[in-house]
């Protein structure tokens, strides 16, 4: 199916065309002529979908018709509203605005907190069709009567289930209150917990379900390998992969706290690899300008904690890599989101230490994915990382004859398979059910017949390499390459 099918209007086709895009993914073919036919929709789908566009066109395409050339802003009220929960994505939908709206004379303004509100404020009073905004900063533009939300005709939630994670929930509340009760909405959630069903059910009218893939699923398209290795080696061995990958390739790294963030950015740079870090402390444009220079390729490992992470969007990023396994299973979904994205192939590197393994525990089983384990000479995990839980508590234990052996090779080598499925099993873990009512104990059952293999547009060989054990290092370590 080509774009052209979808019943979008030529300036827009234009700027499809312009970025490069010669087909719809599944979200888009899905969701655009929905949205063109005047439906609410509850869409559930993952970033890195292309759901931005899938949302972003058909909404362009109905408001053609107040396209004004006029300078007066009274010919420009705020018509649609686009609300997201970080800075991050709001600027990041706010660019795609731009471009897919580049052919037609519609104004778009992004609005979010942490910055001075003067300009924001000079941008509304000349007239604005389409605001990108984060909740707080639209409210508190509210209260200053600095915009008038009185004749919006569209309003998009993206990320609903992140907006309730971070607590924005009463504040989405207070906005809806505002606006028209005679217009077109859209929810975009990766899960829907109940209170996201509640606000579903407050926000839309008879909606359209739209389902490309579950939160638990990852693209089919991405390598997943972990690294066993001691956690006083992770630096180390950091270091070792990403100067054993291709130079041109860009990295980021998640780390757990806003500390080790700074202070691993700055162990790179002083090995010469050049690397700038990500997280809540730093202002916002500091954490802008950051960004920019990892997307224009002037620093190559970008190093972030998962709060300043989210919704970052960076195209064509070939790997991602956990210097510690992330708490919570789902965030690793979250993390490798980042690469394999629209159908590329991406590669998911995970340095684990014995502490962390009832992480990945977790993580295999949420995922339904035995992780192919390789040990680096020289990083070598602590003694007990390959020991069953007993072995695990009994600190002094001696390593076993396989360990021994394996130790004194020269040659990268392979873990064997993990025999006994019971040893991932999560430890401690009462309760399988996640707050957002997924069963972590029952195997993934699609909801939506299109669900995930459509989603990621993946050839169906590409899902087979996943599950291969065994593969060459050289792969493993840059011989992936970037798909054209
Ligand atoms: P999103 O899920 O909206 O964050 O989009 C993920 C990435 O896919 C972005 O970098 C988009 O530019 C890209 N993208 C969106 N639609 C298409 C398409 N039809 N073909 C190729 N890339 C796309």
């Amino acid at each position: 199916m080509s774009f052209s099918e979808l019943g979008l209007i030529p300036e827009i086709l234009q700027a499809v065309t312009d970025a490069g895009y010669t087909e719809p993914t599944p979200i888009q073919r899905q969701a655009i002529p929905v949205v063109l036919a005047g439906h609410d929709v509850m869409g559930g789908a993952q970033t890195g979908t292309g759901k931005t566009a899938g949302f972003t066109l058909p909404l362009l395409n109905r408001l053609a018709r107040h396209a004004s050339t006029s300078t007066s802003p009274a010919r420009h009220p705020v018509r649609a509203l686009i609300l997201a929960p970080t800075r991050e994505l709001a600027m990041q939908v706010f660019e795609s605005v731009k471009m897919y709206s580049k052919h037609l004379p519609l104004r778009s303004t992004c609005i979010y907190g942490g910055v001075d509100m003067n300009p924001q404020i000079q941008e509304l009073r000349r007239g604005i069709e389409i605001v990108v905004a984060t909740p707080g900063r639209l409210l508190d533009h509210v209260q200053q009567k600095t915009i008038a939300l009185g004749q919006v005709e569209f309003l998009i939630l993206d990320e609903a289930d992140r907006m309730l994670d971070m607590g924005f929930i009463p504040d989405i509340r207070r906005i809806l209150a505002l606006l028209p009760s005679n217009r077109q909405s859209l929810l975009f959630s990766a899960t829907f917990s109940d209170e996201i069903k509640k606000l579903a059910d407050q926000m839309l009218k008879n909606p359209q379900l739209i389902e490309v893939a579950r939160r638990n699923m990852v693209s089919e398209t991405i390598t997943h390998v972990v690294h066993p290795v001691s956690s006083g080696l992770k630096r180390n061995l950091l270091a070792h992969l990403i100067r054993h990958e291709d130079e041109s390739n860009q990295v980021l790294v998640f780390v757990d706290t806003k500390f080790a963030c700074s202070r691993l950015a700055h162990f790179l740079e002083r090995h010469e690899i050049s690397a700038d870090s990500i997280h809540g402390d730093k202002s916002q444009q500091a954490r802008t300008e950051t960004l920019e220079n990892f997307k224009s390729g002037k620093i190559r490992v970008l190093v972030a904690t998962d709060v300043a992470a989210r919704g970052l969007d960076i195209e064509d990023l070939p790997s991602v890599i956990n210097f510690e396994l992330p708490h919570t299973a789902e965030d690793y979904v979250h993390r490798i989101g980042r690469t394999g994205r629209a159908g590329k192939k991406g590669k998911a590197v995970s340095l684990v230490s014995a502490e962390e393994r009832h992480r990945l525990a977790d993580i295999q089983k949420l995922i339904k994915l035995e992780i192919h384990q390789e040990v680096v000479p020289g990083y070598e995990p602590e003694v007990d990382f390959f020991e069953g839980e007993s072995g695990r508590r009994r600190k002094t234990s001696a390593p076993t004859a396989r360990q021994q052996a394996e130790s004194s090779s020269n040659d990268r080598r392979k873990r064997p398979e993990r025999p006994e499925r019971e040893r991932t099993a999560p430890r401690g873990r009462q309760n399988h059910i996640a707050p957002d009512g997924f069963d972590f104990s029952k195997p993934y059952e699609a909801t939506n017949p299109i669900a995930p293999q459509q989603a990621t547009a993946a050839p169906a060989s590409a899902g087979r390499d996943i599950h291969k054990a065994q593969r060459p290092i050289a792969f493993l370590l840059g011989g992936l390459g970037r798909k054209a």
